[in-house]
């Protein structure tokens, strides 16, 4: 049976993620490996060699002089915040079995509320692009998704004020993935991507990382808005 496959795999344990991802110099180099697979090539000229201006943290191309971070032009862009936090973010998101609340990350990452928020939604939003991609298809899965009703000090659960319970129809595919309908909200988009991640436990934080590795920064009025408008 399906559930027993999800309960049964072996997981990605908080050891596990410490040892891939715990220190700032292992975050860059998979950062860096993730954004040039094939190496390094420098996006105004094309050169494949460079050097690493240490005080700065920036890539310099050999050839032109062209300079820029790992994070620029990505999600991480303009951030303050140690990419081992953005990584823990994504750890604790993906490996969460149910939503996991702004005020929850707050705590887990020892960042203010705005910081946990914004870190977050520009997460979901990655997801969200993510799985914008997917087509229709397939047979039809139903289930219950709670959408809304975060805010401070507030109930949290399936009773707390402001959620929204509704009936997700969730189309599959053939290989069994959700597949969501286009400019889905993100609370839906979250869901369908532990879905459709729901065997792998061990994929599922680098599959998300690279999402985000992927996806263009979001200010913040926008991801307000976005989020407001789904
Ligand atoms: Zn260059």
């Amino acid at each position: 049976m399906a559930e027993n496959q999800v309960q049964s795999q072996k997981g990605y344990s908080v050891f596990d993620f410490m040892q891939d991802f715990g220190t700032e110099d292992k975050c860059e180099k998979t950062l860096f490996n993730w954004r040039f697979p094939q190496g390094y090539v420098c996006r105004e000229c094309s050169n494949t060699t460079y050097c690493q201006l240490k005080c700065r943290k920036l890539l310099q191309c050999n050839r032109c002089g062209h300079q820029h971070s790992l994070t620029s032009g990505k999600l991480f862009a303009h951030s303050k915040l140690p990419l081992t936090k953005w990584f823990m973010a994504i750890h604790l998101l993906t490996q969460s079995k149910t939503e996991l609340s702004a005020m929850e990350l707050k705590r887990q990452l020892g960042v203010n509320y705005d910081t946990a928020w914004k870190v977050k939604h520009k997460l979901l939003q990655a997801m969200k692009e993510s799985e914008d991609k997917s087509k229709i298809g397939g047979i039809v899965q139903l289930d219950y998704v709670y959408w809304g009703g975060e805010h401070r000090g507030g109930k949290r659960g399936r009773g707390a004020g402001g959620k929204t319970p509704f009936l997700a129809a969730v189309a599959l595919n053939e290989k069994g993935h959700a597949i969501a309908p286009k400019h889905l909200p993100r609370h839906l988009a979250e869901y369908c991507f532990r879905f459709n991640n729901r065997f792998n436990l061990r994929d599922i934080m680098p599959r998300q990382a690279k999402a985000a590795v992927r996806t263009p920064p979001m200010p913040y009025k926008l991801l307000k808005l976005a989020e407001v408008r789904g």
